[in-house]
């Protein structure tokens, strides 16, 4: 390791994982040839699903056991990792728990436990001192299994044996996802496994939290939706918190509270692509965003006080204001494209430059 300084907690999503492990242990190596970095891992894409519906039906394990089998065999992972904790998964017991959420809970986390040991024996096989933590011993929470808010006293506290594994060299391989209270392990919510880097980069004070995806960053809409979505270069702490909390899935909004001044970089795994950066800049780009419900499609269009001709809902929260419309479901994209045109694309001033919106503060994306 050719030690610069600075320390880095890089974040890979379930598809990561799942399609493009290769690439992010490849980026882990790169990133530790100069810094140190702490990496969560969020479970293969799809198993948390399943642990759900295994945890309510007891159906389904088969095809867990299934897709860790694949995966090792398509990554050269020796299925052997696997095998222990997918063991213990089969026999739990419902009345080894004292409620149904704290059963649910740790059948949850054994998604982001197997690919916790996977990333860890793929860092050990490229000659990389890798060091794996219980993230239930680390991360403790409150008693709100399946949704569980974060005690960073505590945290902080728990994560100094992690801070030393880093100084030591060795990259920490952190679980997303799981905490613990009172020794029941719990959850952080869905997407929870942002919260986790985040409070691993407040608490290790890292430099910057990675957020690594199968996508390059945050668009102006869905670019799934709108053709014509444009990356945003940089989004402010508030922009994206008014996003999160209406349906915009890049970050879980309880992780953009945890870090005070750390940048969060949105970047894509393949190809090591770094699209978006959050801190205390912004673009000043509209950002849509949308949230099905049911048979309707409730669309929020962030960073504007109204949409012309449009009766929308009209709000402002954390100094951002935002307008809100709801449409029968089948229409949301041709009302996506439409308001895109509307307010972004066809905008003439469209800003092309950053604009600080507030202060600097110590951090900043220079001193990554
Ligand atoms: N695996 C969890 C989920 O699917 C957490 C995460 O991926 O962030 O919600
Ligand atoms: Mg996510």
């Amino acid at each position: 390791m050719l030690y610069s300084g600075g320390r880095l907690v890089v974040k890979f999503g379930g598809t990561s994982v799942k399609d493009d492990f290769k690439e992010a242990v490849a980026f882990v190596s790169r990133l530790w040839d100069e810094k140190e970095v702490a990496v969560v891992v969020s479970a293969i894409k799809g198993v948390t699903d399943a642990l759900l519906e295994f945890s309510s039906t007891r159906k389904g394990f088969e095809w867990i056991e299934g897709v860790h089998k694949d995966f090792a065999k398509k990554y050269g992972i020796s299925f052997e990792v696997f095998i222990d904790p997918l063991r213990e998964l089969k026999n739990l017991s419902r009345e080894d728990f004292p409620s149904f959420e704290a059963y649910r809970d740790h059948i949850l986390s054994y998604g982001e436990w197997l690919s916790g040991l996977a990333f860890t024996e793929a860092l050990r096989r490229e000659g990389i001192p890798v060091e794996l933590f219980k993230p239930w011993e680390i991360i403790e929470t409150d008693g709100n299994f399946g949704n569980a808010k974060v005690d960073m006293g505590k945290t902080s506290r728990n994560l100094k044996v992690v801070g030393e594994a880093l100084e030591s060299g060795k990259v920490a391989v952190v679980p997303g996802f799981i905490g613990s209270y009172c020794g029941l392990r719990t959850t952080l919510g869905r997407e929870g496994s942002d919260y986790t880097a985040a409070v691993l980069g407040e608490g290790l004070k890292a430099r910057a939290v990675l957020i690594m995806s199968d996508v390059d960053g945050i668009y102006t809409a869905d670019p799934r939706w709108v053709v014509s979505a444009r990356l945003i270069p940089f989004v402010s702490y508030e922009e994206l918190y008014v996003a999160s909390k209406a349906g915009m899935k890049a970050i879980h909004h309880g992780a953009i509270d945890v870090v005070r001044g750390i940048p969060i970089i949105f970047g894509r795994t393949r190809d090591w692509s770094m699209g978006t950066i959050a801190g205390y800049e912004s673009s000043s780009l509209p950002i849509l965003v949308h949230r099905i419900n049911g048979e309707k499609a409730v669309i929020t269009a962030v960073g504007v006080p109204e949409i012309p001709g449009f009766e929308s809902e009209n709000g402002s929260e954390r100094g951002i204001p935002w307008a809100r419309i709801e449409v029968p479901a089948s229409r949301l994209g041709s009302t996506l494209n439409r308001l895109h045109l509307l307010l972004v694309s066809g905008r003439v001033n469209l800003p092309r430059t950053l604009s600080i919106v507030h202060e600097r503060k110590e951090a900043s994306a220079n001193n990554i």
